[in-house]
């Protein structure tokens, strides 16, 4: 039964259609109502094609006998078994139903709407998502949601199957890299790209591990995912320790069989596996987190070992530390990077700095500096390219032994 304002808003759209040519289709209730299917609201269509075809006066057809879904329509709850199998592969508490159909039938809806000068007809496609979605809410407990669903369920209706599309997962955590030599993400081998050959002893990679492998592949054996990306908030040097509280990241793992696990355990398996690195504070995140992480520009506490060319008297270090806090600094490209990108001008805030004299010609400093400052170019000069510089400032040649991540200020 229609509701009575249902009722009057149908035999007022039917006012404009031509009845005879109506009383020659062949088309079951469903097809026939889904022709008016966005007049009124809260009926099935099958609804909707009985009460037509009762002020039509026109003719029943079994939905085997449909022109147009050629019986499709019995086949809706067939249809939804097949998408609560798919997605009861992929652990999930949210879903959505996409469905493909013979283009054939397509045409078939489009031209007749046309033929027909129906204006709120409803598609087959959006019919049957709707319909096999309920059907799977009912039955699985699980929630439709169209924004961000954990697993789509997409049914070929012509040849019966169904293939799921599954959203990453994201994981929220901060690193610290205790050894030194370990790049952040994977690093293919840049002979074979992978393959394994003679340079890289077959192993297709520069390195053997980085911070997302040792991250990566317990997330994967816990979350059973496919594969894993790793997004830093910036990326230290190879060579360089990652200390203090350590570095935001965000770890996507793709296609995950499991979403809803313990990440205290995942974290736990990470620490457990390695003394390379150590992982805290992790939490479910989302690809907004992965933007705000690529775009954020903190300022970093750096901890340089430097060695100059001659021996300094300790008065002398002091002085100049002192005088190059809170100063501003000019750095051209540095050398370094000058083949792969441009030679420019840029000023840099120095923050902070302190000097730990261990002998005449050794110190510990400990650097704070603005997003985008090139901390060894600032101590060594870079032959003229960074002014000021420590070197510069001493008149003595400065090298730069090893640099260190003491704390990435990111919560500022
Ligand atoms: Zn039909
Ligand atoms: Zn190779």
């Amino acid at each position: 039964m229609l509701a009575e304002d249902m009722e009057g808003q149908l035999k007022a759209t039917l006012e404009k259609t031509d009845k005879k040519m109506m009383a020659q289709l062949k088309l079951c209730d469903t097809c026939l109502g889904r022709l008016y299917g966005k007049v009124g609201r809260g009926a099935t269509n099958a609804a909707r094609g009985e009460f037509v075809r009762a002020v039509l006066e026109s003719e029943r057809w079994n939905v085997k006998d449909c022109q147009m879904c050629k019986g499709l329509v019995d086949d809706i709850g067939k249809l939804a078994d097949l998408a609560i199998t798919t997605l009861g592969d992929w652990e999930h508490s949210t879903f959505l139903i996409g469905t493909k159909f013979d283009p054939e039938l397509v045409e078939a809806e489009e031209s007749l709407w046309a033929e027909l000068g129906v204006e709120d007809a409803e598609s087959i496609k959006a019919e049957f998502n709707r319909e096999i979605g309920k059907i799977v809410e009912s039955r699985t407990g699980k929630t439709a949601e169209f924004s961000s669903p954990d697993v789509v369920a997409i049914i070929d209706t012509l040849y019966e199957t169904a293939d799921a599309q599954v959203s990453p997962i994201f994981i929220y955590g901060r690193y610290k890299k205790l050894t030194r030599g370990i790049p952040q993400t994977r690093w293919p081998c840049n002979e074979c790209n992978g393959k394994g050959c003679a340079k890289c002893n077959d192993t297709g990679k520069m390195y053997q591990t980085s911070v997302e492998e040792q991250t990566g592949i317990p997330a994967l054996e816990i979350s059973g995912g496919k594969d894993h990306r790793f997004h830093g908030m910036g990326r230290e040097d190879i060579d360089a320790l990652m200390l203090g509280t350590g570095r935001p990241f965000v770890l996507e793992i793709k296609e995950p069989r499991k979403r809803f696990f313990d990440l205290g355990e995942l974290e736990q398996d990470i620490n457990r596996g390695t003394n390379d690195i150590e992982v805290s504070g992790l939490r479910i995140s989302d690809r907004d987190e992965v933007i705000r992480i690529k775009e954020a520009r903190p300022a970093k506490k750096y901890r340089v070992k430097v060695h100059f060319a001659a021996p300094i008297p300790q008065e002398k270090i002091f002085e100049v530390v002192g005088s190059l806090g809170g100063t501003r600094v000019a750095q051209r490209t540095p050398n370094r990077v000058l083949h792969r990108r441009a030679d420019r001008e840029r000023q840099r805030e120095i923050k902070a700095i302190e000097a730990d004299v261990i002998s005449p010609d050794e110190a510990d400093m400990v650097i704070t500096t603005e997003a985008g400052t090139y901390v060894k170019e600032f101590v060594h000069g870079d032959g003229g390219r960074t002014v000021p510089s420590v070197s510069g400032e001493l008149g003595v040649a400065c090298e730069v032994k090893t640099l260190d991540v003491l704390e990435i200020l990111d919560e500022e």
